[in-house]
């Protein structure tokens, strides 16, 4: 009797309910990628699938036809790297600019950092004993002002700090770190 009632006590508290504030907490990794990538002025529209399987695979259009020096010269590349046809075909001008590793990467990187935000987030719910979570920033040069003012910042554990980081964020990527703070009252 005793057991059954202990097992069934513990199966409900395992059971996380994820607060409704926090939207995006069932999307993947694929799912930001999608989403960074259609916000991407880097990426010309009709190649944003084409895009996202590259990155996911991790091949990243790395294939085909290499460009001659005089393509790379012409596209404003710098000439020591090795650069492939596909990859340069789905960036726009705004892309070129910066160059295919690096438009890619920003794109990877704003992807994963959102989505293992949310997942770390879910993981102070899961734990129980995390109060709130705390926002650590860099401030180093790459940081937007306001990355810079979060830092030491305290949410309540339902936030979405995906939200707030979208809508306040001016980072090329953003760079918070999210720290659990499991108990507040000496703070
Ligand atoms: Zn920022």
């Amino acid at each position: 009797m005793f057991k059954k009632a202990f097992s069934s006590f513990f199966s409900k508290k395992t059971q996380l309910t994820i607060p409704r504030e926090i939207v995006n907490a069932d999307k993947t990794l694929s799912d930001f990628l999608k989403e960074e990538i259609a916000a991407s002025s880097y990426i010309k529209p009709d190649y944003r699938q084409l895009v996202h399987d590259a990155i996911i695979k991790r091949e990243y259009l790395k294939s085909g036809p290499a460009l001659s020096a005089d393509e790379k010269r012409e596209m404003g590349l710098n000439t020591r790297y090795k650069f492939f046809k596909p990859q340069t075909e789905v960036l726009t001008e705004e892309g070129l600019k910066v160059g295919p590793n690096e438009a890619f990467s920003i794109i990877e990187i704003r992807a994963q950092h959102r989505h293992s935000n949310i997942q770390n987030q879910i993981s102070m719910l899961e734990s129980g004993v995390v109060t709130q979570l705390e926002v650590a920033s860099p401030s180093g040069d790459r940081d937007c002002t306001w990355c810079k003012q979060q830092d030491g910042k305290k949410y309540p554990l339902n936030v979405d700090i995906d939200k707030l980081i979208q809508d306040n964020c001016t980072c090329v990527y953003c760079r918070l770190g999210l720290l659990a703070v499991v108990n507040d009252n000496n703070a």
